[in-house]
């Protein structure tokens, strides 16, 4: 309250915001934690994954009792938030944002901030921010290297402005091939936070006019100014107002996940799953463990995890083919 650009009124106005936060992994950490600490009223946030042991090093919300404990992200920080601010009201979703859920998600939420990993999430906030007018906070980082951008709807460029599609497959850096320094996802996404906090607080005009792209190890920052792009380009979002990854279009429900040798596999139309007879049918199949939020197994070269919404992450591979075999082999089809 004491900084004069946010004062009495801006704090407020944060305790009676409400943001959508997609991804809870090492952007999502720090984001969640500046916002829950700044006093956000409330955070929703939506996480598909769950806890490794490798994550620790870059996403700070997280211990080895998490780990453990076989903990989704979601709800691992959810726990942490509590106990930092038991005045926030903090949701948690296992589940992967795709284009049938994320309106639902977006439900009470004045902004959107990405913390995920991967551009086809991306492009779907995208479509879904620009549709619903509503700000959205792009960030994203590998290697030493980060970049992040501030979009309002109608009034400042978009992803899709910036980038027409997402770089293809095989053509930029995966966390596979250049890993990710813990201290640029800091950075990164504290621009974000602060960007959220200009918005949440009434404080747009503050807003970021610029593409910020960090090389933490060089210890450089560019600005690249995108204050006229929005009017330049001939955008399919702002300009013609076509959403595909909004309306199923484009997009898959499949992901190879970075950085992890592993699949997920979802099925966004299906009935809820029975745990515990998936339990009684693995009998004899090999290890089971399950805690009351998903169920894992390993069983030939994979380690399997699945959730109650039939969604499972395939460890022990990248090949998505694979990975379906393996799922209808031990799951079922
Ligand atoms: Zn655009």
């Amino acid at each position: 309250m004491r900084y004069p650009p946010l004062g009495e009124q801006g704090q407020r106005n944060l305790v009676n915001s409400s943001v959508l936060l997609c991804g809870c992994g090492a952007l999502g950490s720090v984001l969640a934690n500046t916002l829950v600490r700044a006093g956000v009223g409330h955070l929703r946030i939506v996480d598909r994954d769950f806890l490794e042991l490798n994550n620790l090093q870059r996403q700070v919300l997280y211990d080895e009792q998490d780990v453990a404990a076989g903990l989704p992200k979601a709800t691992a920080a959810q726990r942490k938030l509590q106990a930092i601010n038991s005045d926030a009201h903090v949701d948690a979703v296992v589940a992967d944002v795709d284009a049938g859920n994320i309106g639902k998600f977006l439900d009470g939420a004045n902004m959107i901030l990405d913390g995920t990993d991967n551009f086809e999430t991306r492009y779907l906030i995208n479509d879904a921010a620009v549709k619903h007018n509503l700000p959205w906070v792009y960030g994203g980082c590998i290697g030493a290297e980060g970049q992040t951008m501030t979009i309002l709807p109608g009034q400042t460029a978009c992803l899709r402005c910036l980038m027409q599609d997402a770089p293809a497959p095989g053509t930029t850096p995966t966390c596979d091939t250049a890993g990710i320094l813990g201290p640029i996802v800091n950075v990164v996404a504290s621009f974000q936070a602060c960007e959220a906090i200009k918005i949440l607080s009434g404080n747009r005009a503050a807003i970021s006019r610029s593409l910020t792209v960090v090389q933490m190890w060089d210890s450089r920052i560019r600005q690249v100014d995108v204050s006229t792009l929005r009017d330049a380009v001939d955008c399919p979002t702002c300009k013609k107002h076509e959403y595909p990854w909004l309306q199923g279009q484009r997009g898959t429900h499949t992901a190879v996940l970075c950085g992890r040798n592993a699949v997920q596999l979802s099925f966004p139309d299906r009935q809820q799953m029975s745990l515990d007879a998936l339990a009684d049918q693995l009998d004899g199949v090999g290890k089971v463990t399950r805690n009351e939020f998903l169920l894992r197994f390993t069983a030939d070269k994979y380690q399997v995890t699945v959730f109650p919404d039939g969604r499972a992450i395939i460890g022990g591979t990248d090949d998505v083919a694979e990975a379906r075999n393996a799922y209808a082999k031990y799951i079922g089809h």
